[in-house]
């Protein structure tokens, strides 16, 4: 066969077999994904939240023997450096610390003003969308919308039109950094998430590489559910392989990192929200009462859930608690005295 017509696993079959053997999955399954571990491509871009699955993205890139030097961590801040309102304080830094520890540049982006903000909006544009840049400065761009009105929490549903704290604090934010920065005018990217399989029904359902909505002739995006097909358990087991120390959430009591007071919360995680941030909590019921409608339209408010559940903060762990809502990650993120933490194998509320 000539060799312009091979695919690289044919013209790679000692690497093709080893990737295969990694691979949980068909062979099939684990060819799709051997698409999108080309040697051409230029930038293995994680989405990167601090969560348990985004770290497990960035481990089974270096299992799979991707220089680092093609890895960056992309994070984006909920609350868009406005007032604090659904983000960890403390995610920032640990997502620093981790990117420090395995020596990957992490870029931040947001859309201005965050959730707040996007929920606020009274007929006013959707705010602009900045992110940092290898060189900086910070890139501003958007912004100049036709004017809309939410005045609303974002739908519990895994329908992103009506989920807009996805789609517009996240997805579209990842989007705006693909189409708008010089470096990736041209050239072929991965865009990595951490959606598995066994998180919900609508997330078996998601296939594992799809073309990314960026692409243009010039730029060719995929996104590529690279851990999709994982189990928790091998989730953990790659962070106890690696010792990556996992965010403070997961030692509290959460099964899933996202944000602190994600709309799917449970009555147990609105508890915990009232023993970590009770100033928090009251805003959102104060919205609550505003808009008139529970944050899920399908419960009673926080406040009542919060006052049925149960905290999930194992005892012991008041400073922990207390430094989870500061602003900085002051632990090392490798640790030799890995154990699993509290929320592990804990079914949480969380996007699905
Ligand atoms: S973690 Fe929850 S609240 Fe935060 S963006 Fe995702 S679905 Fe929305």
């Amino acid at each position: 066969m000539p060799a312009a017509t091979r695919t690289w696993a044919e013209s790679n079959p000692a690497a093709a077999a080893r990737r295969v053997a990694l691979h949980d999955g068909t062979v099939a399954e684990a060819e799709a994904e051997l698409e999108c571990a080309l040697d051409d491509v230029d930038r293995y871009i994680v989405a990167f939240s601090g969560g348990k699955d985004s770290i497990a993205l960035v481990i089974r890139l270096l299992e799979l023997g991707v220089p680092r030097e093609r890895i960056e961590l992309w994070h984006h801040l909920v609350d868009g450096k406005g007032a604090r309102f659904f983000d960890w304080p403390s995610t920032l830094a640990y997502c620093q610390a981790f990117a420090d520890a395995f020596d990957l540049p992490l870029y931040c982006s947001w859309r201005i003003g965050g959730f707040l903000r996007e929920m606020l909006r009274s007929d006013t544009p959707t705010a602009p969308v900045k992110f940092e840049t290898p060189t900086g400065p910070d890139m501003v761009v958007g912004g100049v919308g036709p004017g809309g009105t939410r005045l609303r929490f974002p739908q519990v549903t895994s329908d992103l039109t009506v989920r807009w704290c996805s789609s517009y604090l996240k997805i579209d934010v990842a989007a705006r950094v693909f189409t708008n920065d010089a470096r990736f005018e041209a050239g072929r990217f991965v865009l990595l998430t951490g959606e598995r399989a066994e998180e919900s029904a609508a997330r078996a359902r998601y296939s594992r590489t799809k073309p990314h909505g960026a692409s243009t002739r010039s730029r060719i995006v995929t996104q590529w559910r690279a851990v999709h097909g994982w189990t928790e358990a091998q989730v953990w087991a790659a962070m106890q392989r690696w010792r990556v120390n996992p965010h403070p959430a997961y030692r509290l009591g959460f099964g899933r990192l996202s944000c602190m007071t994600c709309i799917f919360g449970n009555d147990d995680q609105w508890a915990t929200v009232k023993q970590l941030s009770p100033d928090i909590l009251y805003l959102i019921a104060s919205y609550e009462e505003s808009f008139n409608a529970t944050i899920d339209r399908k419960h009673e408010g926080v406040l009542v859930r919060a006052n049925r559940g149960t905290s999930m903060i194992p005892p012991g762990l008041d400073e922990l608690a207390k430094a989870s809502q500061e602003e900085t990650f002051n632990e090392p993120i490798l640790v030799d005295d890995w154990s699993l933490p509290a929320g592990a194998f804990k079914h949480t509320g969380g996007p699905t």
